[in-house]
């Protein structure tokens, strides 16, 4: 018999992974979603999503990397953390999360297998995200200063938070394949994302490489050579309709950067204070 798990928030009993549609709150996605299961028909479903919330509900159902797809199930079913094993998992891709009108994306990593796999909101459930939406709340982006569980009130203004991968990685580690793959999704976040957009925020090296190579996807002017990461690092990146946007990196909020002090919340904040000035 299926095993169900109650939603921390709501109570709702759901299976895990938890299949589109079935009462997740803030799902993106029902049983019609179409389902990508290969490369080339990420890129084809990502081109013609027309609009934020379609393209969300069709990462938020993506299977097109077999790796990372039997990783975050094999998570979400048999390989959940003790603390956490009473509750259902997501068990799928990340979708975007935030404002669909935007001014500021921030682009992270990857979902982490208890974080975002198991709550489905980008940068939740784990210490990362409680390092970067105590800074989005300071800094007026957030409602809230915590971010636990979807359907927790939780609500982005200004900014969206989308990724270089959207699938939990073992070991946090996807690879080049994996990354080119999951890009046409992010490209297609940049072009919508596109009219209203001023500046987007890279968490660390592999946001800043990921956000460039999908900025040139786009067909967008990157600098030659390749602009270097670094926290606080900008460089202005133009639009085909020749608009400058803002290209900004930060370290990491990870444990490992945030633990040691290499980024303290005075820096984030520096940073993300520095999109609202515009
Ligand atoms: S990593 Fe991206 S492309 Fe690969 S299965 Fe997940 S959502 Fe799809």
């Amino acid at each position: 018999m299926e095993r169900l798990d109650p939603h921390p928030v709501t109570g709702a009993l759901l299976p895990s992974p938890v299949p589109p549609g079935a009462g997740w709150p803030g799902d993106p996605a029902g049983p019609d979603t179409p389902v990508a299961t290969t490369a080339a028909r990420v890129r084809r479903l990502a081109a013609t999503a027309p609009d934020v919330a379609e393209l969300q509900a069709r990462v938020s159902v993506c299977r097109a990397c077999p790796r990372l797809v039997r990783w975050r199930e094999d998570v979400a079913t048999t390989g959940r953390r003790a603390s956490f094993a009473d509750q259902p998992y997501w068990g799928r891709p990340g979708p975007s999360f935030g404002d669909p009108d935007a001014e500021v994306l921030l682009v992270g990593l990857a979902p982490a297998a208890n974080g975002t796999n198991r709550t489905g909101r980008m940068f939740t459930g784990d210490s990362s995200g409680d390092f970067l939406w105590a800074g989005l709340h300071r800094t007026g982006f957030a409602a809230l200063p915590t971010s636990v569980a979807a359907g927790d009130g939780q609500v982005l203004t200004g900014m969206r938070i989308v990724a270089a991968v959207r699938c939990a990685p073992p070991k946090n580690e996807p690879t080049p394949t994996e990354k080119e793959t999951c890009r046409s999704w992010l490209v297609r976040d940049l072009e919508l994302a596109t009219p209203r957009l001023r500046a987007v925020l890279c968490l660390g090296a592999i946001g800043w490489d990921a956000a460039l190579a999908a900025a040139t996807s786009a067909g967008w002017d990157v600098p030659r050579p390749k602009p270097r990461f670094g926290h606080a690092a900008e460089v202005v990146l133009t639009t085909p309709d020749g608009r400058g946007i803002r290209l900004v990196g930060c370290y990491h909020v990870s444990p490992h950067n945030t633990f040691t002090k290499r980024l303290t919340p005075a820096m984030l904040d520096e940073v993300l204070l520095s999109l609202r000035a515009g």
